[in-house]
């Protein structure tokens, strides 16, 4: 095994294992909502109205964005409305959405992908097959996979994230423990568009049936599965590339720049899926687990409510909290009315408690040594405290990764990751306040400098002008005065004539 160390991160078992991690196929919800809004990039443009019917895996809305997926219908059916719609994001906000009512008969498009020699494909038409299918990382980013490929020049190693990014999660697991020869196949796609010469599965060393599934059916030297130690946040991309590679990347570059590309493990099995048959992506796995219920891991169509899953499980009778994504970096939700999307890899259900009362800062100093990135939680938080955004990135607040490691051991229960949001979010409405009065102010002085050019110009025009006439008068008058010579010596023979004449 890898000696995996970095500075920080945490050891946190998982607080609800199951003995056996088994995938529960969810059944056809009645009726699914797909929110047009993706992680990044512009609102898709619905291409179908109310009351047409749609089959599973046709494009129900389309985008130009590059960086954007088209939305696939996840049912057949009939499309029963399009309008705004509570979404599970942190901001609480509605957003417009596609609802379709099942028709029950779950009737798929027909679409051909590669096949299983993909090899005669080239590299750009499976990029195009994997973004036509929709696929974007599976892992809580939400990233679409096609941008991070077809940027994907001079790649020598190939990462295939397995590490489930935080404790109690447990849909890659499940995955990789069920679906491991399409996982290998997926890798082996990544490597023949990357062009890598090796690939590395990452796992962590408390999964031992996915790695044991995982070799079983691996047969590519050029794949190798690497166990890590089980340590939150080893799935992080900056951090296992340098506990793989030995490759640091640095503040605000990208792992491409380095030669590597990292890939979830559930979306190189959705790559496969769309590779070999050109599938859409319309259903994703899900851990629903919290200590109100019997953990789960279930396949359910996107869109499908997250109360149609919870109810797979024998849910206790007390009253709830609920959240979405993981323990550590998910969010707190009030309702469980709420499609399910392509980044939602958990559901936490856990009897309501009183929520701990934060405290003043006890100067511990407990926060700083878990912090993966090496910064320093205590200081950041008394700058982002009052406000002060200068003093946050002086101590490098945009490379927080809000893993909320230091929120986890602060013996006061300050929500420092909350903290730490808030302040990027005001620092990047200074940039762009910044960046719009930059603008104006270029435009002003260009405006000022336009004007006195033209001033200029005039100027420089009239004073030409002026010469101009005055040299033309002068001419003028030299030719007036040959004129009168001529005229005057004309006259003056004249009359010499008549005087020789007389
Ligand atoms: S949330 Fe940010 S500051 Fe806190 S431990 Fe994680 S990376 Fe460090
Ligand atoms: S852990 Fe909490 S109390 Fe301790 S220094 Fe950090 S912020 Fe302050």
């Amino acid at each position: 095994m890898l000696n995996f160390e970095f500075p920080g991160g945490i050891k946190i078992d998982n607080p609800y294992p199951i003995e056996r991690v088994e995938i529960i196929q969810a059944p056809l919800p009645t009726s699914v909502v797909l929110p047009l809004q993706q992680r990044i990039g512009e609102e898709a443009k619905p291409c179908v109205k109310v009351g047409d019917r749609v089959l599973t895996g046709q494009v129900i809305a389309q985008t130009e964005d590059a960086f954007c997926v088209p939305i696939h219908a996840s049912i057949s059916g009939t499309v029963s409305a399009i309008d705004k719609q509570l979404i599970p994001h942190k901001s609480g906000l509605k957003s417009t959405c596609i609802s379709i009512d099942s028709d029950g008969k779950d009737e798929w498009i027909s679409e051909q992908g590669c096949g299983q020699d993909f090899l005669h494909c080239d590299r750009q038409t499976m990029i195009d097959y994997i973004q036509k299918s929709g696929i974007v990382g599976l892992g809580g980013a939400g990233f679409p996979s096609h941008t991070k490929l077809s940027k994907a020049f001079d790649c020598h190693t190939l990462i295939i994230n397995g590490t489930e990014c935080e404790p109690g999660i447990m849909c890659d697991d499940a995955l990789m423990q069920h679906h491991a020869r399409e996982v290998i196949r997926g890798v082996e796609i990544l490597l023949h568009i990357t062009g890598a010469q090796k690939a590395i599965i990452a796992i962590e060393d408390d999964k031992h049936e996915a790695y044991q599934s995982l070799l079983m059916f691996n047969h590519n030297a050029r794949i190798s599965i690497q166990q890590l130690p089980t340590k939150y946040t080893s799935g992080a991309e900056k951090l296992l590339i340098k506990a793989l590679l030995s490759i640091e990347i640095p503040s605000g570059g990208f792992a491409a720049d380095s030669g590597v590309v990292c890939q979830n493990v559930s979306s190189t099995k959705a790559i496969y899926d769309a590779v070999i048959d050109q599938r859409p992506l319309v259903s994703r796995i899900v851990t629903v687990t919290g200590n109100a219920l019997s953990p789960i891991n279930v396949e359910v169509r996107l869109g499908a409510s997250f109360e149609h899953i919870i109810n797979l499980t024998d849910v206790n009778n007390k009253a709830h909290d609920y959240r979405m994504g993981g323990m550590m970096m998910g969010v707190d939700i009030d309702t469980i009315h709420m499609p399910i999307c392509k980044i939602t890899n958990c559901i936490f259900v856990n009897n309501k408690t009183q929520k701990h009362i934060a405290q003043e800062c006890i100067r511990c100093n407990s926060c700083n040594p878990v912090c993966p990135i090496g910064l320093l939680p205590q200081q950041l938080y008394w700058h982002a405290k009052s406000e002060n955004v200068e003093k946050c990135i002086d101590y490098s607040l945009m490379d927080c990764i809000e893993c909320a490691c230091c929120s986890y051991v602060c013996p006061s229960h300050i929500d420092l990751v909350s903290y730490f949001s808030f302040a990027k979010a005001l620092c990047k409405k200074q940039t762009a306040e910044q960046h719009k009065i930059d603008i104006a102010r270029e435009r002003f002085e260009f405006r000022e400098y336009r004007l006195e050019r033209n001033k200029q110009e005039r100027a420089e025009m009239m004073a030409a002008k002026k010469q101009a006439l005055k040299e033309k008068m002068a001419k003028d008058k030299d030719k007036n005065q040959e004129q009168k010579d001529k005229i005057a010596q004309a006259m003056a023979r004249v009359k010499k004539s008549k005087e020789d004449n007389a």
